[in-house]
């Protein structure tokens, strides 16, 4: 195993330029002497994938809009650098799975990161797990590849993370009750329904714990960020739905917990930053600093838990719901979500409408058995444009 003394271990990191993407070189930079940075992407920021190249020198980097493929390569040559410059979905998928790398971390937003994760798990990789709209639209799928090619999942979504830690260490589940995934409650904790019918992007995405990429803090605003992590977990940890709850708590500081039939519950606590289930990822079993300050319980003071609020944030509800479906639902609702998100971001849809566009979408399609992958990607593609069609309707109405 690649450890401070042996050979580093070499990184691939797809979603090089968002909040998690910034966060993991952030840790990578802090031990040089134990990681490489192997491969990097980015969706379109070209100066920025360009820059962070100058900085970490990878073999190769990936802009995934092609359109911009000769633009890398110019900026990579101007730059004085030997890394070579892909483009496209598939360059993605190459840099997943390319054996010069032995781990891949999954930080691309979105169902845009399903073939690349897949990849990964695939190949075997230690796969640290970002990108969590792909194991709601294709848990099975990615949790049987990963068993059958002997890819290790490292959750990095902080719950899950959080529950990874808790859980035995032999991957058995003797002796759970629940896991309770804990939630923020986002910045419109606590406040009615009907208070939030006029909320802007820029105050859903004002998140009072966490700095991270637009699509997730919408999430968190309207609770699906916490449905799509109980699909998540319900995947990446084999318990039922009925087995995982969900609790408010909102210093952000306990990031699960797993209650046990004893009556012990074990919970993971840290300051609410990224880099530590990052550096617990990338290192793991081994512990390594992830500058991320230590934990000042006297400073805090206190801990606050409640129940979520699934009147205001009917979210959640839906995905539990989709959940109990199963089949295709949760691939319906994360498609449904990714359009509805989207169009509320630029101002087309109200914050009360992303919720109406997702039962809408659930209603139009009805669920099949999920089938295979192909099954499923068909299906997240229905999704999409059955939402964009119900969208027009609802902006003619
Ligand atoms: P972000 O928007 O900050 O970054 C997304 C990254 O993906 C960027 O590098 C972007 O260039 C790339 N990307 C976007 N669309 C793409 C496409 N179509 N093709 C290829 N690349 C594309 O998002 P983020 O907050 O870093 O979140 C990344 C993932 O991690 C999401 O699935 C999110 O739910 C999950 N996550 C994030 C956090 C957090 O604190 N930010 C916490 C838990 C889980
Ligand atoms: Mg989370």
């Amino acid at each position: 195993m690649a450890g401070a003394l042996n050979t580093p271990r070499r990184v691939a990191l797809l979603g090089a330029t968002g909040s998690i993407g910034t966060s993991t070189l952030d840790v990578i930079a802090r031990h040089p002497d134990r990681f490489q940075v192997q491969a990097l992407s980015a969706h379109s920021d070209v100066e920025k994938l360009v820059e962070l190249c100058r900085q970490f020198r990878p073999a190769c980097a990936v802009i995934a809009d092609a359109a911009r493929h000769a633009q890398l390569r110019d900026g990579l040559r101007a730059a004085g650098l030997a890394t070579a410059a892909l483009a496209g979905a598939q360059a993605l998928v190459d840099i997943a799975s390319d054996p010069e790398s032995d781990t891949v971390v999954a930080a691309i937003v979105g169902a845009a990161g399903m073939a690349s994760t897949l990849a990964a798990a695939r190949k075997g990789k230690r796969l640290l797990l970002a990108n969590k709209e792909s194991v709601v639209l294709a848990g099975q799928v990615l949790v049987q590849a990963a068993r059958e090619s002997g890819a290790q999942i490292l959750p990095i979504d902080s719950e899950h993370n959080a529950i990874f830690q808790c859980l035995p260490a032999d991957g058995g589940r003797g002796g759970v009750r629940r896991l309770l995934l804990t939630a923020s409650g986002g910045p419109f904790r606590g406040r009615s329904r009907q208070s939030l019918e006029k909320v802007t992007p820029d105050q859903a995405c004002a998140h009072p714990k966490w700095v991270m990429g637009r699509k997730i803090s919408v999430d968190s605003a309207t609770l699906m960020n916490k449905g799509l992590e109980v699909i998540e977990a319900h995947h990446l940890f084999g318990l039922p739905a009925a087995a995982i709850e969900v609790l408010v708590h909102p210093q952000s500081i306990v990031h699960s917990l797993v209650d046990y039939v004893d009556g012990s519950v074990l919970a993971q606590l840290g300051n609410p930053d990224m880099r530590t289930a990052l550096a617990h990822g990338l290192a793991w079993p081994e512990r390594i600093d992830s500058g991320v300050a230590p934990l000042d319980l006297p400073a805090l003071a206190r801990l606050d838990f409640e129940a979520p609020d699934l009147g205001a944030f009917p979210c959640l509800a839906l995905a539990y719901a989709a959940l109990a479906t199963g089949g295709t639902a949760p691939a319906i609702l994360n498609a449904a979500n990714e359009v509805a998100v989207a169009s509320f971001l630029e101002g087309r849809l109200p914050f009360l409408g992303i919720p109406a566009l997702l039962e809408a979408t659930l209603a139009a399609i009805p669920a099949e058995p999920a089938g295979d992958l192909d099954v499923l990607m068909d299906c997240d593609q229905r999704a999409r444009r059955q939402a964009r069609e119900l969208l027009n309707e609802m902006e003619r109405a």
